[in-house]
């Protein structure tokens, strides 16, 4: 399942494609999940002689904008990803579902088990169920009381649930959650409403600064560095690459949670204290 860094590493690669026109546009079987409720032969038609004007990413959900108020609306699903062939004459796989031939290149996105989608929206404003979707954690419209409010209205929910909600976390799946969680040193299964001042403001940051920094490494060249968590925790008896401990792991939130249980402490433990 892509996550937000996969979703923008798929998206720019159409980029070189910006300003140049569809010439002509490939789909071998429109009869596939991928194109529910889109008209395919319309599809062929309105994309063909516009100009690939500016792309966008909400969490896992892609807009692409098309000169004439043309707009293509991208998702992923579970196995879906964007490809340019650097060839104008490419001769289509088998899963390439939909190919944007331009004169020097071929825009491909390519879903082999076809749980992605294709939609097509005319209009001079983007398409409504674009605008119902909640800003991206990369943009300037996710700041920190827009997470402090969701956060307060899911205050009984384990703060690893509420950064797998979708609808307030678009592109946070679940490794992302346990970094993010890792960095700010807050244990999973703490209670949203349990997180303080403090806390929050570290989340926030957090999420930020995983998600600008996942989407770097996998535009260049997909290596997580030894310093995160993610590079140890699949590893079988993997340790925290911060004070080496034993990392642990428990369904938190229905998913495999991995976290170190002394940077990130449970928050109802009685404090230890200090004796002469
Ligand atoms: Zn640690």
């Amino acid at each position: 399942m892509p996550e937000l860094a996969e979703v923008e590493h798929s998206r720019k690669q159409w980029d070189p494609g910006k300003n140049d026109v569809i010439l002509d546009v490939d789909v071998a079987r429109p009869e596939i999940r991928v194109f529910r409720g889109t008209d395919v032969p319309t599809l062929r038609d309105r994309l063909s002689g516009r100009r690939l004007l500016a792309s966008e990413a909400r969490g896992k959900q892609m807009l692409f904008q098309f000169s004439d108020g043309c707009w293509l609306g991208l998702h992923l699903g579970m196995s879906g990803e964007l490809r340019r062939e650097e060839q104008a004459d490419y001769t289509p796989r088998k899963h390439d579902h939909l190919v944007l031939r331009q004169q020097k290149r071929a825009l491909v996105f390519e879903d082999k088990r076809h749980f992605g989608r294709v939609r097509l929206h005319e209009g001079a404003e983007p398409p409504d169920w674009w605008q119902k979707l909640a800003p991206s954690i990369l943009s300037k419209e996710f700041t920190l009381a827009r997470l402090t409010a969701f956060v307060q209205r899911r205050r009984r929910t384990t703060i690893k649930a509420v950064l797998l909600m979708q609808e307030h976390f678009p592109g946070v799946g679940n490794w992302m959650a346990d970094e993010i969680l890792w960095r700010a040193r807050i244990h999973p299964s703490t209670p949203a409403g349990n997180l303080d001042l403090a806390q929050t403001c570290g989340l926030w940051q957090q999420v930020r600064w995983v998600s600008r920094t996942a989407v770097r490494i996998i535009s260049d060249d997909w290596t997580y560095p030894k310093t995160w968590l993610f590079a140890h925790r699949w590893e079988a008896g993997g340790q925290c690459p911060r004070c080496k401990t034993d990392l642990e792991r428990a369904a938190i939130g229905g998913r495999t949670t991995c976290w170190c249980p002394e940077c990130q402490r449970k928050q109802d433990a009685p404090t230890e204290r200090a004796t002469i």
